[in-house]
């Protein structure tokens, strides 16, 4: 035990925050049922207040790629905070972590990123990218260029501009977003859109939806578009080959800047340290958070294309920023967890081994009545429940079976999330084939379960 178990119950927990507000949970909900309550993790087993050892199948929130407990992390971290715990990068001033892993992020990431700035989350970073956009624009003397296109289903924070980049309905209705200046287009959604279709057939359509919305708003009223290269909330939905080529010609075409949101992509998740690479997306702005720190510190990462940079900086003053952008002691531990990242060759090991094992393990569920696709790339997967395999119908009211199922897993000790009716995987990156078979046994009496729920 440890101990802050000692000290409390999880009654007591439960009872202390039972009233205070979450987010993306049901407050009614929670107050019925209380919180379940976190107090230890180690690898990738996360312990409760009432003893149960979880397998974590989603790294935290898609982010702690390193696994748990990672003594080095707490010491590097244990060594800033006694050197220098603060101090700001505004007005002309640096510290020594941020400098290096600037130097780091540019030596790794795309050639033509050579300038970072830095916030605290995706959410802050998607926003400062539209202030840059905004900003370029007008530097080029094209102010009328302001819209952002984005995908329906698609994921880029919680702040006001990020929700309204984001396509997600449910986070539309709650203030009245999207803000002016921002459209959406369908998501490459192949199993789901695709119809008769070859992939590669649908990649190239799904990409023609950005031109028609395009031309319909006016290219000199478009200034950039932004898609995760993998949708990763929306549904872990990995484009047909032929998607992204397609889009970059687009934005080339109809001079758009192109955001690669790699928040959940980057640092290894699809067995590439960034997933621009296989899909071939060369960005004017790279977005960087979660596995930029494992989730140990909050930190993200801005990389900013030579040739928007160059116009941004013939600029005086850029007014803006946070007072904790490029926090010393988030950036000593952003370059800690690099180092184990490559020393351990997590992604080489996503790429070669893990993935492929994953891939084909996650095939097996095929034959399960209720599973109508199985998807992955590297670490990152989906399981899609439907109600009719040959069809593709979904079940009734959408998200209600993988609820189900989500709750059978939380059961049986295993932590898998729900997007509508597909099971999501995002472990983390130290997951061997010994840890992938665990998963698959606890998967599978989830999905059994669930399909004898719903009389299938
Ligand atoms: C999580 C996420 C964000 C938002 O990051 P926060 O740190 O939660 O603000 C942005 N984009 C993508 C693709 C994400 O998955």
């Amino acid at each position: 035990m440890t101990a802050s178990a000692k000290r409390n119950s999880t009654a007591e927990w439960q009872a202390q925050d039972r009233k205070h507000l979450h987010p993306f949970t049901d407050h009614a909900e929670l107050g019925r049922i209380g919180a379940k309550v976190i107090t230890k993790a180690e690898g990738t087993y996360l312990f409760d207040s009432d003893g149960n050892k979880i397998l974590d199948a989603f790294a935290g929130l898609w982010c702690v790629n390193i696994g748990y407990g990672r003594k080095s992390i707490a010491d590097v971290a244990h060594a800033q905070l006694l050197e220098l715990p603060y101090y700001n990068t505004f007005f002309k001033t640096t510290h020594p972590p941020v400098a290096e892993l600037s130097k780091l992020l540019v030596e790794m990431t795309p050639k033509q990123f050579n300038h970072v700035f830095y916030g605290l989350s995706g959410s802050d970073a998607n926003d400062t990218i539209v202030r840059m956009v905004r900003t370029y624009w007008n530097l080029k003397k094209q102010p009328k260029k302001k819209t952002i296109i984005s995908r329906w289903n698609g994921y880029h924070g919680s702040t006001m501009v990020a929700a309204s980049l984001g396509g997600m309905n449910y986070m539309h209705e709650l203030a009245d977003l999207p803000l002016p200046g921002h459209a959406h287009i369908k998501q490459p959604y192949w199993y789901g859109d695709g119809g008769s279709q070859t992939p590669e057939e649908f990649g190239l359509a799904a990409a023609k939806l950005l031109e028609d919305k395009i031309l319909e708003l006016g290219a000199e009223n478009v200034a950039a578009f932004i898609g995760e290269p993998i949708q990763g909330a929306g549904g872990v939905i990995i484009p047909p080959s032929t998607y992204w080529p397609e889009v970059q010609k687009i934005c080339k075409k109809y001079d758009l800047l192109l955001i690669a949101d790699e928040v959940i992509c980057g640092f290894g998740r699809t067995g590439y340290m960034f997933a621009s690479e296989p899909f071939q997306i060369e960005a004017d702005f790279m977005t960087l958070a979660k596995g930029l720190t494992s989730g140990y510190m909050p930190l993200s990462a801005i990389m900013v294309a030579d040739r928007v940079a160059e116009v941004l900086n013939s600029f005086g003053d850029f007014n803006h920023g946070f007072t904790y952008s490029g926090h010393p002691v988030s950036c000593a531990v952003a370059i800690e967890n690099i180092r184990i990242i490559r020393e351990e060759k997590m992604v080489e090991t996503a790429h070669d081994e893990t993935g492929p094992y994953l891939a084909k393990r996650l095939e097996e569920f095929k034959d399960h009545p209720l599973v109508g696709e199985v998807r992955s790339m590297g670490l990152v997967g989906a399981i899609e429940l439907v109600k009719d395999k040959k069809t593709h119908k979904t079940f009734e009211p959408v998200g209600k079976v993988g609820t189900i199922c989500r709750d059978h897993c939380v059961k049986n000790n295993l932590i898998m999330r729900a997007t509508r009716d597909t099971m999501l995987l995002s472990p983390p990156l130290m997951w061997t084939k010994g840890h992938i078979d665990e998963f698959m046994k606890l998967a599978k009496i989830a999905l059994d379960a669930t399909a004898k729920d719903v009389g299938l």
